[in-house]
């Protein structure tokens, strides 16, 4: 019988020893009953994102794991940060990555932040996304003074320079196109932002702004352009009719780029408040009609973000005791339960450290490990990389053909 696959992804998981935890990552520190058995059942090991020597993004890892090579789809980081704030970017958009400004009355750039609080960038965002010469142009506001900029129409390119000076005290840069097909795009992206100048000099957020002595947002300054890939269904991959869970949209932009069938489960929020055991349960309940689901949790790593060891020790305890829900499951799915990258609590940053990861099902073969987490795993020898796991699923799910004879 063909198994289905469940994957468990937990953003972050990695860490490294800390002394807040007498020298225990808090995986290690954590109550983990549930992945101490599911690990015990089957295989336990350590797995790098992507390939060793790389630090990587969720959205890389991600790719990765689906077995999508970053390395050949990922174009620039613009459609990605696009999908990270919500816009739903479609294949062969072209996405930048944006900053509000402030731009003095001599056209030079004073602040490339424009102060950084900027309570009024969704409106102002709002104000300047418009379609003009036949191309839709999409702005969604980030934190602080961040942005995105989606361009959809016929006949762009990625291929074209920045407009951010990428210093203060210089002009916005003109966007040249650095190929010959790109000429469109830059004209297009120039006069857009002519455009975008005169709404945002004019707009009474910041004639506001100006008046309390804060820096006007009025300037969209433009960098890392790239085109949102065209990826091969994962359905036409792998045969799988597949889904995806994920409480933040930089996951689910991805998922739907593969064609997965996007859940909405309305306590999944991304956050450290997340409903653990109702995202476990609907992933559960979404095998009924799926072959595959895919699950990413987000809270170890907005803990490791914080530097929180105790924060991120206590969020994987609750991942754990929602876990318990798999064990019914193990004779018709096998479940990985992994992380995207490491988020050391010390650095609050991503590390190149490879992550544990465990593979569990009936009737599989077993290793020696026994707990799971960074040491115990990586005593095991058994290595991989994050683009050998959908192999490994589907051979443990009884669904690759024969190789020959
Ligand atoms: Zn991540
Ligand atoms: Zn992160």
């Amino acid at each position: 019988m063909m198994k289905k696959l469940l994957l468990f992804v937990l953003d972050g998981l990695g860490d490294r020893p800390n002394p807040q935890l007498n020298g225990e990552t808090p995986l290690q520190a954590a109550y983990r009953p549930n992945l101490n058995a599911l690990v015990s059942t089957g295989l336990g090991g350590m797995m790098f994102p992507v390939r060793k020597g790389l630090v990587c993004g969720s959205d890389t890892s991600h790719l990765s794991l689906l077995g999508y090579d970053p390395e050949k789809v990922y174009t620039g980081r613009g459609p990605f940060e696009a999908m990270g704030l919500g816009i739903v970017a479609e294949p062969g958009d072209i996405a930048f990555r944006a900053n509000f400004a402030t731009r003095s009355r001599d056209g030079i750039i004073s602040d490339r932040r424009a102060g950084r609080d900027i309570p009024e960038s969704g409106s102002l965002a709002k104000k300047i996304s418009f379609s003009m010469n036949g191309a839709e142009f999409i702005v969604k506001e980030g934190v602080e003074h961040r942005a995105a900029l989606v361009i959809r129409g016929k006949g762009l390119s990625p291929e074209v320079s920045d407009s951010d000076p990428h210093e203060q005290g210089r002009a916005p840069r003109k966007v040249l196109p650095l190929d010959d097909n790109a000429k469109h795009t830059a004209d297009l992206v120039n006069e857009y932002l002519e455009r975008v100048r005169t709404i945002l000099d004019s707009s009474p957020e910041n004639r506001d702004r100006e008046s309390k002595g804060k820096p006007a947002a009025n300037e969209l300054l433009l960098r890392g352009a790239g085109i949102t890939p065209r990826l091969q269904p994962f359905r036409e991959k792998y045969d799988l009719d597949g889904a995806c869970l994920a409480g933040i949209p930089l996951i689910t932009g991805i998922g739907n780029l593969a064609g997965l069938h996007l859940l909405k489960h309305p306590g999944a929020t991304g956050r450290v408040d997340t409903d653990y055991n109702g995202k476990v349960k609907a992933a559960i309940r979404a095998l009924d009609s799926h072959d595959f689901v895919i699950v990413n949790i987000k809270a170890p790593d907005i803990a490791g973000h914080d530097g929180d060891p105790l924060l991120k020790r206590d969020v994987i305890e609750k991942i754990d005791s929602a876990l318990g829900q798999t064990f019914e499951l193990s004779d018709s799915v096998v479940t990985c339960v992994t992380g995207d990258h490491s988020t050391p609590c010390a650095s609050k940053e991503h590390s190149g450290d490879p992550v544990p990861i465990l593979f569990s099902t009936s009737g599989m073969r077993r290793n020696n490990v026994r707990q799971f987490d960074e040491v115990n795993c990586c005593r095991s020898g058994f290595n991989l990389l994050s683009g050998d796991v959908m192999p490994m699923l589907m051979q443990l799910s009884d669904r690759l053909e024969k190789y020959g004879a």
